[in-house]
């Protein structure tokens, strides 16, 4: 039985250097007439898109419809592709390697994306750092209900597509947040400190595995294949 992975986006597959917040910070001055600057205003790493929207209009004092958090979000979508030129980001170290070597080598370790970013945040950032070709799949932030949601929807598109078995379910992600919704669903987490928060506040949070950055592939094929099924007897390492 293989597992099946499950990709944060900001902090473990990539760093846009904070580019998205211009788009953030545009659509919230164009939508309220307010400045506002996301990275000093909300710790919003973990969070999901609607959730920083919600957040950002609690912050300003606005009263919010879901209607005015949609607009919101739909107009940082629009303001995004161009706004990732706008910072030098980076994808995070092996990630484009291990991703190679999965589509290459182990099509049997499936992955998808578990992300907080909308369906269309998440397209254009990987577009951008040229990761859409090897992951576009999965679970995408819809509107504000927890982080959980979007775990149980990734895990049921998985499961729609073959076994996920229990205790092979591997969320990746750089925050307490993804080990949060990961628990929530009963899957591990392979935690990665490159991200915004550091090995020890991650460990702390009592991650499956935690490691200050991904590890190369071999390495990482070796770490992923000592997630069990339950039951299964525990091989040796
Ligand atoms: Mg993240």
């Amino acid at each position: 039985m293989s597992p099946v992975l499950f990709w944060d986006i900001d902090g473990t597959l990539l760093a846009t250097g904070g580019a998205g917040m211009f788009a953030w910070n545009d659509a919230v001055k164009e939508h309220t007439g307010r400045d506002f600057d996301l990275k000093t205003a909300i710790r919003s790493a973990g969070f999901t898109d609607y959730q920083i929207g919600v957040r950002t209009f609690e912050v300003l004092g606005i009263p919010a419809s879901s209607a005015d958090v949609d607009r919101l979000v739909r107009r940082y979508e629009e303001l995004l592709p161009a706004s990732l030129f706008r910072k030098d980001g980076v994808v995070l170290p092996n990630v484009r390697a291990i991703l190679e070597r999965l589509r290459d080598d182990r099509p049997d370790v499936r992955s998808y994306l578990l992300t907080g970013n909308t369906a269309a945040g998440a397209r254009a950032k990987l577009t951008h750092y040229g990761l859409w070709e090897l992951l576009s799949r999965g679970a995408f932030c819809v509107d504000a209900t927890a982080r959980a949601g979007i775990a149980a929807r990734a895990l049921a598109l998985a499961r729609d597509e073959g076994p996920v078995p229990d205790g092979m379910a591997i969320v990746i992600g750089d925050t307490p947040h993804d080990i949060e919704c990961a628990n929530a669903v009963g899957a591990r987490t392979l935690a990665v400190a490159t991200g915004g928060y550091d090995l020890d506040e991650l460990t702390s949070h009592r991650p499956w595995h935690g490691c200050a950055e991904l590890p190369a592939p071999d390495d990482f094929l070796a770490l992923i294949s000592t997630a069990h099924a339950a039951g299964e007897p525990a091989r040796r390492e």
